[in-house]
């Protein structure tokens, strides 16, 4: 995993193997107009898809003095900003003429399949497509969000996990809808897993711990230490307590992008394919909003992913073009 440029370098060249595998992908930045933007270069280089995770940086809001990139209808925000921003994000990803679908999201396993852009926005937290035209999104801050691909069928799907979500099997039941609707296969999907809080300071509840280990056969993996509450209580003995005056309820930490991952390869989504930010929502407020660290006061990052429109983009003509060269190459060989 820790392999250095130089050493996976070497080690291609010796084996030959494809670099793609091991999904150790390293995420690149596009700047643009101050917006940072993350993504996922094997994501990237498919010329007819759109995608990105926003951070807070740039944009039109302003949260403690600063500009930041507000994309959800927050209190303290204006309404107004928040639509720049996220025609600013538009743009920075390059899908200016999508429409964005964006959810009113509650924490749910609720799945929606998108073939015109709705009116209203709907309940939902994972929204798939196969219609060109449209930008998924999904708003996080320190939720899971989750983009999938499916590159033979061209198909997408953004996803928003939180510890309820996560519990529900979001993501395994959205794959289960691609499946469905489009005839995706597991094996063939690419997932992109954004920047979440991190296992290093996700704290929950004993009884999250519980719910997770009735759920997950595979639980103990997703926490720090697997507590559920259940087990005797040492500090009790050793404070001397009464009965009846027992400590609050000890914390554990939750690693949801582990979880996540968890579900994705057990749906049979293979490793190579997962591609997984290594950035801390609450260690990183400097680039990302938390909302455990920040509460109402905080913003909302989107992931947002889409397939461009076929008429009139620049992209898929130069695609078209790549492949015919391709063609007229393999027919001179
Ligand atoms: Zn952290």
């Amino acid at each position: 995993m820790a392999a250095t440029k130089g050493s996976r370098a070497k080690g291609n060249k010796r084996s030959g193997r494809n670099p793609r595998r091991g999904g150790a992908s390293r995420w690149t930045q596009r700047v643009h107009r101050g917006l940072r933007i993350l993504q996922v270069p094997e994501l990237a280089k498919l010329s007819w898809l759109v995608h990105g995770f926003s951070t807070r940086v740039g944009g039109v809001s302003k949260l403690d003095g600063k500009r930041v990139l507000n994309l959800g209808f927050t209190e303290w925000d204006k309404r107004e900003n928040v639509k720049e921003n996220r025609r600013r994000l538009q743009a920075a990803v390059g899908a200016q003429d999508l429409k964005l679908v964006s959810l009113l999201q509650f924490h749910s396993d609720g799945i929606l399949h998108f073939e015109t852009a709705p009116t209203e926005p709907a309940r939902g937290d994972a929204s798939v497509t196969k219609r060109a035209g449209l930008l998924l999104a999904v708003q996080t801050a320190d939720c899971v969000p989750i983009l999938l691909v499916d590159p033979k069928n061209r198909a997408v799907a953004a996803v928003h996990a939180g510890w309820r979500g996560t519990l529900a099997r979001i993501v395994e039941k959205t794959i289960g809808r691609m499946q469905m609707q489009f005839g995706s296969k597991a094996e063939d999907l690419l997932a992109a897993i954004g920047p979440a809080i991190g296992g290093c300071c996700y704290e929950v509840g004993t009884e999250v711990a519980a719910a997770y280990s009735g759920q997950f056969a595979n639980a103990a993996e997703f926490f720090d230490e697997l507590r559920t509450g259940d087990e005797p209580n040492p500090l009790q003995w050793m404070n001397m307590m009464p009965p009846g005056h027992q400590p609050p309820p000890k914390k554990v930490l939750l690693d949801l992008q582990k979880a996540n991952r968890a579900q994705l390869e057990a749906a049979g989504v293979p490793a190579k394919n997962i591609f997984a930010s290594d950035l801390c929502t609450a260690c990183r407020r400097d680039l990302l909003f938390s909302y455990r660290k920040e509460g109402a006061e905080s913003g909302r990052m989107m992931a947002v992913i889409g397939i461009r429109g076929s008429r009139g983009s620049e992209q898929s003509r130069a695609e078209v073009n790549s492949r015919q060269l391709k063609v007229e190459r393999k027919k001179r060989q």
